[in-house]
């Protein structure tokens, strides 16, 4: 679960972390007294959305030289202006796909000198099952290109969650960021803030990009990403009242609601599969077959008609779907549940696309005669790479 850069900002805050003063606006006429409140002589006007890279973002229908979803204002209304310029409309960056992402948030924040821009982030790396630091001399707008180009500019490290953070692993971040004197002191408590808000909130990523230099040689967190693991939100209510609904697939968010595990893709063949590993598979073999899946999808194992009408309704409303793939093997989860659930989503909204099932294991037999003698144009599959052929075919022809 992802949450604002004000919101991320308001929490390490708690934690003692250097952030500016800042206000968030959610309507225009408020922005002028919201920067009012800041002191000045710089303000920095920013676009809330869940996606990286607003500096170089671009809005939709921009106008010539327009700048992009992180502004700076030299006054009280400038700043307000700025603002109600970007409230509303349609913000489009590297991470937030090419439909982009509606702003309705600013947050406007008392601007910072910047001397250098670091690159800090703390992550879960799945390879050591351990926390880990990654840093670089080298932050700001390009550290995309700074991973791709010259990764040596870029040291990780794991904690040993045993000893947790020490004052060695804020010492080695400082030195390899060129920090020096009571900077490096600075830094290992910034550090040591950072890891335990890390820790006592389940986040999965905490980015800081840039974590600022000032002239005077301060530190200070100018930009804050954060994502929560998702099953672990139920121990944090604090952390649950930050989720922004508006931010998320709305497919993704029906989905939640009915505990299904669902992703939406880009692609073009819907897929309704039980178990991880057999959705894996099946999204393997649609591509292997020359087409891109349109979404990932376990109903689960102990899936119900329910369940299985809500998943197939869901894949429906996708108007990228072009073919549906079900795709079953009945261990734990029985055919006849899933081809009652198919038969009676149908039923209900319609059928606009050619449809592959496919369905092995328990009460294979039942699934069968429930589907054929439903009077659907449903195409039966005899294996995975079976039904995976005949619904590219049935897409593309
Ligand atoms: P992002 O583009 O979504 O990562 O948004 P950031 O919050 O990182 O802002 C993008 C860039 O704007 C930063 O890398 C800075 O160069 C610049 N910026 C942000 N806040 C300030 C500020 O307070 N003062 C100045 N001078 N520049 C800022
Ligand atoms: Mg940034």
């Amino acid at each position: 679960m992802n949450i604002h850069e004000y919101q991320a900002k308001a929490l390490l805050r708690t934690y003692g972390a250097p952030v500016s003063d800042g206000r968030v606006v959610l309507k225009a006429e408020d922005a002028k007294t919201a920067a009012g409140e800041l002191d000045g002589p710089l303000w920095v006007v920013k676009a809330q959305i869940h996606a990286g890279g607003r500096g170089k973002g671009s809005f939709k229908e921009a106008d010539a030289g327009e700048k992009g979803g992180v502004r700076l204002a030299k006054s009280v209304e400038e700043a307000a202006e700025e603002a109600k310029k970007m409230l509303g409309r349609t913000l489009v960056t590297h991470q937030s796909g090419a439909a982009g992402k509606q702003v309705n948030r600013i947050y406007i924040e008392d601007g910072s000198d910047i001397e250098r821009e670091l690159y800090l982030a703390l992550l879960v790396d799945r390879q050591t099952s351990r926390v880990s630091f990654v840093c670089s001399t080298e932050g700001g707008m390009d550290i995309e290109e700074v991973a791709a180009a010259t990764p040596e500019k870029i040291l990780s490290f794991s904690v040993d969650p045993a000893t947790g953070y020490q004052a060695y692993h804020g010492r080695r971040i400082a030195f390899s960021l060129g920090l020096e004197g009571a900077q490096v002191k600075e830094c290992v408590k910034l550090m040591g803030i950072l890891y335990k808000a890390f820790i006592e909130k389940d986040m999965e990523q905490l980015e800081i990009n840039p974590l600022i230099v000032m002239p005077g040689g301060k530190l200070k967190v100018l930009d804050a990403k954060v994502g929560f693991d998702s099953n672990a939100v139920y121990r944090h209510p604090d952390v649950a009242e930050l989720r922004d609904e508006t931010e998320e697939d709305p497919k993704e968010l029906e989905a939640s609601k009915y505990d299904l595990n669902y992703i939406a893709l880009d692609g073009e063949i819907g897929c309704m599969v039980n178990g991880a590993g057999l959705a894996m598979a099946t999204m393997d073999i649609i591509k292997l077959y020359g087409a891109e899946p349109a979404n990932f999808l376990d109903v689960g194992g102990g899936a119900t008609k329910e369940k299985v009408t809500e998943a197939f309704k869901i894949i429906t409303s996708d108007p990228q779907v072009k073919g549906i793939l079900v795709n079953i093997f009945g261990g734990i989860m029985r055919c006849d549940v899933i081809a009652e659930g198919v038969v009676a989503a149908v039923k209900e909204v319609g059928l606009k696309v050619p449809l592959v099932v496919r369905l092995e294991g328990t009460n294979v037999e039942a699934g069968k005669e429930i589907i054929n003698t439903s009077g659907l144009d449903v195409i039966a599959a005899d294996n995975l790479s079976d039904g995976a052929e005949k619904i590219v075919k049935a897409v593309k022809g």
